[in-house]
């Protein structure tokens, strides 16, 4: 099963111990199981691992419902006297 459809995060920056700076990290898919999926975060100065994240089917869905929703129009009524 080919499950290649992943949405390019914004770029975040970790704290990396090597480089003893926060570096900008790139994200590799470790692994995917049937709820979750774990990403790898690599330095991209060093190179090593920095941080790991999983990310839940259901987080997926709940993100992507966020970014999906429309700020929601205010109404602004206007008071006159
Ligand atoms: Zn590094």
């Amino acid at each position: 099963m080919n499950q290649q459809q992943f949405e390019n995060f914004t770029a975040s920056s970790l704290y990396c111990e090597k480089c003893k700076a926060a570096m900008p990290v790139r994200e590799r898919l470790l692994l995917v199981l049937p709820d979750r999926e774990i990403f790898d975060y690599l330095c991209t100065g060093c190179g090593s691992s920095v941080g790991r994240r999983e990310i839940t089917a259901g987080e997926k869905m709940l993100s992507q419902a966020v970014e999906r929703r429309r700020p929601r129009r205010r109404t602004v009524r206007q008071l006159t006297q």
